[in-house]
This record gives structure tokens, C-alpha cells and sequence, in this order.
């Protein structure tokens, strides 16, 4: 590939978690790679997102597990939270993880050009790319340009009263109150955190259920869990109105049972989903059409037109393009596609196998699945079979004090293939690693169980239900 003098093989838009891993990918492959990011390099994933929010969410852990003490022996008294200083940590974790980016570019010789970029149409059908009026010659470009929070008509964010997750894990002060609109996986991290240090929440979802992207079972389990912990839910509701008072918003809402309600709180989370961020990039100019506010792309990446042909030489992946929003998903597509444009042989490509792809909610308990859900393995008629696990009955789950949620299993009954696995409870996120290996490695259930699983761990709990899906099941 051509490196003449400030020219680039590949240029990615975008330093978050899809862009960088993109652009260090590409230059491990010999690539000569410049990112362009208008904010802040590692994205909102390390800045305003996972990262982060992750470190909160171990103080809400450490402080929800001290307040059960007792139980486990430990009497402590007067546990306060130090809310600056919380917050002062989750943003030296999230400033050291950006450094982490900014060091492993220079490490990679990936140049860093701080701007927006923007697509043009070329002389010959080719998009150039421009950054601050200047040109920048690529001869391949990556949009890699994520997603922010959608708005409401009527709920829209202030920055003050109504804020967005941005100002959620920054405040200056601890909220007494807080309503979250939205029970996704933002909605809950942000209502288990605040409830978990003592803010008084109150979360308001307009489908039947939290989590309601997860297994029906599992949505009912961690909205249980969180009730039990004290957080107010509205399932099913409708947002009538809002007011923004002095010092108060007020939500008025019906609920499930077509009851008028009120949630009020200092402040107003709204947590109601993301878009992708595709203005200002010249799409249309250029001919790349999206769907539905995401870049339409096809199974390389590449960007397509309205009549589905490739645009010559853009490419898209990430939060941009849509289906899971998830860090880990737009790191994938990153590697895939830089693995094609640097012509690595198609069956050597680090192909994304989107039906292995985890998700995980880091409340306690914490939430991870894969695959299908129970609902949707039926509703396509297949034949499976249905093993279920609780924490409670192992020795680990005993021994820690982690009793609640459950491990359940969907396989297919006549090939053991294993369709989906559904977590809450113990260590969630990490445990659904070895059902994605099981199933990206095309391994059946039937080899999970000839495989030894330590004594007294989770991962028991993982083969434990597997055994149950056969009726198999030892400690049950
Ligand atoms: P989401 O789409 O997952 O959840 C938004 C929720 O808001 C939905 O349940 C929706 O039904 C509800 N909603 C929408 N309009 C509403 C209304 N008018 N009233 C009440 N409820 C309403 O989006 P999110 O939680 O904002 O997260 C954004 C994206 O980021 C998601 O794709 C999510 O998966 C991803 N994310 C993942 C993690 C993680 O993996 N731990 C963490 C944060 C974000």
C-alpha cells in the first residue's frame, strides 16, 4: 500500500473503542494509520461510558456489600459515602485509560489529528476526507463515530435538572432523589449506583419489564432484586408530562394499570437509548445512506448507497452502524474490517460471530447474556431444551453470600447447540466468556459437561445448568 509523505493507507473517524482498536489492528498489519477524533481519544466507552461508570459501580458494590456485613461477620458502623471523591476517582480511572489510548497510538506510530472529520465528494467517485479545511489523503476511511443519548419531546436534557448519563457520573453533589426514564442498561447501572450510596431512586420504563432487551425470566429476577433493595420501578408506564420546579422535577405518568402517578426527584436521569452520530460526516453529499439514523454498511464494513452498492473506499462499524451498541461489538468490526482492507485471506479474518456476542449489565446482581432468549428460541419454533441453575444451591454462591440469580441455559435439543445463556448473579459478565467461547468454538453442550469445572466456583453454576437442561443435574 502506498506511504507517501503525508498520505495514509487508512484513516479512522472516531477514537473510541471502535475506532482505535481499528487503527491499532490496521498498523499491526502494516498500515500506515491516522485517527481523527473531535473529542476525546477512547471515546465515550472510557471517558463517559463503561470505563468510568464501572468505577462507581465498585464503590456501590463495596458499600452495598459492608451495609449487609453483618451477615458476613463485619460490623461497621456509620458508612458514609464521599461523593466528590468518588466521582474524583471515576474520572482519575477514566483520565488513565485515555492516557492508556494516547500511549498505545504513539506506541503504534498511529498518527493523532484532534478535529472533525468530514467527507467530500472526489473527482472520481472517491469521497476525500477533510479535517479542519485541509485535506487528508486516505485511501481508505473508517466512520467510527459512535452514538450520544436520544432526546425526548418534553424530557429534553438541561444539564441541570435533566441531565444525560454525561452529568449523572459527574455531579458535584450527591442527589437525595433521583427518577431515571428508561430501565435499559444505562437506566439501571445509573438507578442501582444511586440507590446503592443512598440517593432515593425511582425508575420509570415504558415496556412491561427492566432489562427488557434480556430473557423474560431474568428481566423478572433483577426487577425483583431491585425492589427488594428499594428502588422504586414503573413498568409499562406512559410519561405524561414534566415539571421543572426550583430544586425538583416531577414526572407525571400512567402507570401499567392506567393510574395516574407522580416520581419526583432532584434530578431527572434520562437514560431512553442512543443515535448514532452521522450528521456532519457529508454522507449524503458522498452518496452513503443510513437507515434509521445508522450508516447503512454490508458484511465487510463497507458503506453502502440508497441502491446498495459499496461507496469506494468508506467503511463503518461500531455504534454508528447500530445492532448492539456495546464497546466490545464495535472493537470486533473494527478488527474485521481493517483485516479486509488489509487483504488478510478471508478465512483467516476475525469474522464478528454476532450471535456469540455478550451483553452484560453491571448492577448487582449482575446481568450477561448471549444468544437467544427462551421467547425467541420458541417463537422460531425450535425445538430446545431449558436448563436452569440458582447461585443459591452451590457452594460458592453459599460460601460468598452471592445466593441470588440464576444460570439458564437455552440448547437445542436434537444438536446441543448452545443457543443462548442468560446470567444474573455471581460474576455475570465474566462467566458468560466461556458460553460465548463455547458457542463461537461451535462446541455442544455435551462437551461443556465433559469439561472439569473447579470446585467451589460460579463456573460451576454455568455446567450445573447445562446438566439441567439434560435432567442431569447433580446438586439439584
Ligand atoms: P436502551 O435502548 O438499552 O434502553 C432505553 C430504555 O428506555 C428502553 O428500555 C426503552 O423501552 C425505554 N424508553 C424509551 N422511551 C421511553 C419513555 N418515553 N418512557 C419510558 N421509557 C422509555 O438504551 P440505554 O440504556 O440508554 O443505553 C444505550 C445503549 O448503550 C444501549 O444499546 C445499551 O445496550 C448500551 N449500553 C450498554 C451497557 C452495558 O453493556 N453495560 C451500558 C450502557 C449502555
Amino acid at each position: 500500500m502506498g506511504q507517501e509523505n503525508g498520505s495514509f493507507d487508512l484513516a479512522v473517524l472516531g477514537g473510541g473503542p471502535g475506532g482505535y482498536v481499528a487503527a491499532i489492528r490496521a498498523a499491526q498489519l502494516g498500515l500506515k494509520v491516522v485517527v481523527i477524533e473531535r473529542a476525546e481519544l477512547g471515546g465515550i466507552c472510557t471517558n463517559w461510558g463503561c470505563i468510568p461508570t464501572k468505577a462507581l459501580l465498585r464503590t456501590a458494590e463495596i458499600m452495598a456489600t459492608l451495609r449487609e456485613g453483618e451477615e458476613l461477620g463485619i460490623l461497621a458502623d456509620n458508612l458514609r459515602i464521599d461523593f466528590v471523591r468518588v466521582v474524583a476517582r471515576s474520572r482519575a480511572v477514566a483520565d488513565n485509560q485515555r492516557k492508556g489510548v494516547t500511549f498505545l497510538l504513539k506506541k503504534n506510530k498511529i498518527a493523532y489529528l484532534p478535529g472533525t472529520g468530514t467527507l467530500a465528494p472526489g473527482p472520481d467517485g472517491r469521497p476525500r476526507l477533510l479535517c479542519k479545511g485541509n485535506e487528508v489523503v486516505a485511501q481508505h476511511v473508517i466512520l467510527a463515530t459512535g452514538a450520544r443519548p436520544k432526546t425526548l419531546a418534553g424530557i429534553e436534557p438541561d444539564g441541570d435538572r435533566v441531565i444525560t448519563y454525561f452529568e449523572a457520573m459527574s455531579l458535584p453533589v450527591q442527589p437525595r432523589s433521583l427518577v431515571v426514564i428508561g430501565a435499559g442498561a444505562i437506566g439501571i447501572e445509573f438507578a442501582y449506583f444511586y440507590n446503592a450510596i443512598g440517593t432515593q431512586v425511582a425508575v420509570i420504563e415504558a415496556l412491561p419489564r427492566v432489562l427488557p432487551a434480556e430473557d423474560e425470566e431474568i428481566s423478572t429476577l433483577v426487577e425483583r432484586s431491585l425492589r427488594k433493595q428499594g428502588i422504586a420501578i414503573f413498568t409499562g408506564a406512559r410519561v405524561g408530562g414534566l415539571e421543572r420546579g426550583e430544586g425538583q422535577v416531577t414526572v407525571r405518568l400512567i402507570d401499567d394499570k392506567g393510574q395516574q402517578r407522580e416520581a419526583a426527584g432532584e434530578r431527572l436521569l434520562s437514560a431512553v437509548g442512543v443515535r448514532g452520530n452521522v450528521e456532519e460526516l457529508g454522507l449524503e453529499a458522498c452518496g452513503v445512506a443510513t437507515e434509521r439514523g445508522f450508516i447503512k454498511v454490508d458484511e465487510w464494513y463497507r458503506a453502502l448507497s440508497s441502491a446498495g452498492a459499496p461507496v469506494p473506499g468508506v467503511y463503518a462499524i461500531g455504534d454508528v452502524i447500530g445492532g448492539a451498541l456495546l464497546a466490545h461489538k464495535a472493537s470486533a468490526e473494527g478488527i474485521a474490517c481493517v483485516e479486509k482492507i488489509a487483504g488478510v485471506p478471508e478465512r483467516e479474518i476475525r469474522r464478528v460471530n454476532y450471535s456469540a456476542m455478550p451483553g452484560a449489565t453491571f448492577c448487582r446482581p449482575e446481568v450477561a447474556s448471549m444468544g437467544l432468549t427462551e421467547e425467541k428460541a420458541r417463537a422460531q419454533g425450535l425445538d430446545i431444551k431449558v436448563g436452569r441453575f440458582p447461585f443459591r444451591v452451590s457452594g460458592k454462591g453459599q460460601a460468598s453470600g452471592e445466593t441470588e440469580g440464576l444460570v439458564k441455559t437455552i440448547v437445542d435439543a436434537r444438536t446441543g447447540e448452545i443457543l443462548g445463556a442468560h446470567i444474573v448473579g455471581g460474576t455475570a459478565s465474566d462467566m458468560i466468556a466461556t458460553l460465548t467461547l463455547a458457542r463461537s468454538a461451535e462446541l455442544t453442550a455435551t462437551e461443556v459437561l465433559h469439561t472439569v469445572h473447579a470446585h467451589p466456583t460460579f463456573s460451576e453454576v454455568m455446567k450445573g445448568s447445562i446438566e439441567a437442561a439434560y435432567g442431569e443435574a447433580i446438586d439439584l
